[in-house]
């Protein structure tokens, strides 16, 4: 298995009929619409496709993408990350039609003869950004957050070390 750039142009129905598996990583290169939209990525992202046939002879693929984006909060609008996983079970079709009869497990993937498997990553990444991102807490700069995090770490660690009567030993007080 090797990891680099995602391959273009592949015959995914002959990846699937050989079992191949293809890991790759994802650039900013590969994600030109979710640059039009203003949306970077931290580093490089990862992508695994697990080609096979299933058991109707459908030609298959497991997809999953990890990437970190970076939005805009829409809240504050400074930027934030935002870890981003998919996991979908895709079926090659050729058509609408074979797509509305697909079983609900399979999301369609409508390839005539060859696809980009970045492509391929970037639409998981479309569908799996939020809508509206805002900080997870509240809208503060990062050195204010670690000072936060500092402050609520300090009195937890005390009150932890607190020695505590165990419910056990208050019962066996309750029976004697
Ligand atoms: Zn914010």
């Amino acid at each position: 298995m090797k990891t680099g750039a995602l391959p273009k142009q592949l015959d995914l129905r002959g990846l699937a009929a050989r079992g191949v598996q293809i890991n790759g990583t994802v650039s900013p290169d590969d994600l030109p619409r979710l640059a039009e939209s203003g949306i970077g990525i931290v580093d490089l992202g990862s992508a695994a496709f697990d080609f096979r046939r299933d058991e109707e002879a459908r030609y298959v693929v497991a997809v999953s993408v990890e990437v970190k984006v970076v939005m805009q909060c829409q809240r504050c609008l400074g930027d934030m990350e935002v870890p981003i996983t998919t996991a979908s079970l895709m079926a090659c079709v050729w058509t609408d039609e074979e797509a509305a009869s697909l079983p609900a497990t399979y999301e369609p993937l409508l390839v005539e003869d060859a696809a980009d498997l970045s492509d391929i990553a970037e639409e998981e990444i479309l569908l799996a950004i939020p809508v509206s991102p805002v900080h997870e807490t509240e809208c503060k700069s990062e050195a204010q957050q670690a000072a936060l995090a500092a402050e609520v770490e300090g009195p937890e660690k005390v009150e932890d070390t607190g020695e505590r009567e165990s419910p056990f030993a208050v019962l066996e007080r309750l029976k004697s």
